[in-house]
């Protein structure tokens, strides 16, 4: 049993006609916490659980955060999750829906974590957003459902925040024998931590970010993220925040599904046609999704640029 939803597979027609290729998005918009990290922090939770955790800890007021919550509810174990002041009212809101203990601490995620760390007992077990081996594989699952499915890309395209998407999906694609798929990773120009690893051949803590898509913005990468360059094809991309929020607007529109601005960085790949395709003929998606973006927010920041 597992605390996540297989997520169908589709063929978009407007983006295959847009891109001039076979383009495939798997829809992990559609997990029950709006995004993808619930099949690492479900099987993670569940991990603990078995190992008695009586609580899960968590400091994130976004998608990971979400997950832990819907987890501890589907499981039964109490969720605590401290975020920083600059929280939005509506993901302080969404948490409690789920009935998480939330606790408003400190200026910036960095003293949110530390209160949620120092909370932290022997009987509970902290959730990090994505620099867990768990997790990762937990996310593989969304490629092994891709090959359950019948469908073999030539490329997956998928955003990098702290790099857990990519270190799953790259254990994805190598445990179902797909070492000759590789992966176009996408960040934002203010987020890339990932682009910035890659450059200098080893992890970097950017001084700060400075990008619309939240969920991307870890300052630096995970170790694991190099160490998949290293075994395996990946490309960085990286586009503007305009790019990424015109790419969730034409996205609402081609299949009335409403995304954040992390996952539009990964779609503004097809819609702004990113030279990286041009070598490719049956691009993947992954759609990982947003729990917290509303219509409203989204429009507000189109109507910025
Ligand atoms: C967490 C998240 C990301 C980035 O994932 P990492 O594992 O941190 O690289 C991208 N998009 C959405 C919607 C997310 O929730």
């Amino acid at each position: 049993m597992h605390l996540h939803q297989a997520t169908p597979l589709i063929p978009s027609r407007a983006l295959s006609l847009l891109a001039g290729r076979d383009v495939w998005l798997k829809m992990e918009a559609f997990q029950p916490p709006g995004s993808f990290k619930i099949r690492g922090i479900g099987l993670a939770c569940q991990h603990y659980l078995h190992q008695g955790a009586e609580r899960f800890v968590s400091s994130s007021g976004g998608n990971a955060g979400m997950a832990v919550a819907w987890a501890g509810r589907q499981l039964g174990v109490p969720v605590i999750v401290v975020v920083p002041e600059t929280t939005s009212a509506r993901a302080v809101e969404l948490l409690r829906q789920e009935n998480a203990e939330v606790i408003v601490h400190g200026a910036s995620w960095q003293e949110a974590n530390h209160y949620a760390q120092s909370l932290s007992g022997s009987k509970d077990a902290f959730l990090h957003p994505f620099d867990d081996p768990l997790l990762w594989q937990g996310h593989a699952t969304m490629i092994d459902e891709v090959a359950a499915d019948g469908c073999k890309p030539d490329v997956v395209i998928l955003s990098v925040g702290g790099g857990g998407l990519l270190n799953g999906v790259v254990e994805g694609l190598q445990r179902n024998g797909w070492h000759d798929v590789p992966v176009i990773a996408v960040e934002t120009e203010g987020a890339a931590s990932f682009h910035a690893a890659l450059q200098a051949g080893h992890t970097v803590e950017l001084a700060a970010i400075n990008s619309v898509a939240g969920s991307l913005g870890a300052k630096r990468v995970s170790e694991q993220s190099l160490r998949c360059a290293a075994t395996h094809p990946i490309h960085s991309a990286l586009v503007t925040d305009s790019q990424a929020i015109a790419a969730c607007s034409r996205f609402l529109n081609d299949h009335r599904v409403l995304t954040e601005p992390a996952c539009g960085a990964s779609l503004a790949v097809i819609y702004d046609s990113h030279p990286l395709l041009a070598a490719f003929r049956k691009p993947l998606v992954i759609v990982c999704g947003g729990a917290t973006v509303t219509a409203e927010q989204l429009w507000h920041l189109s109507e910025k640029r």
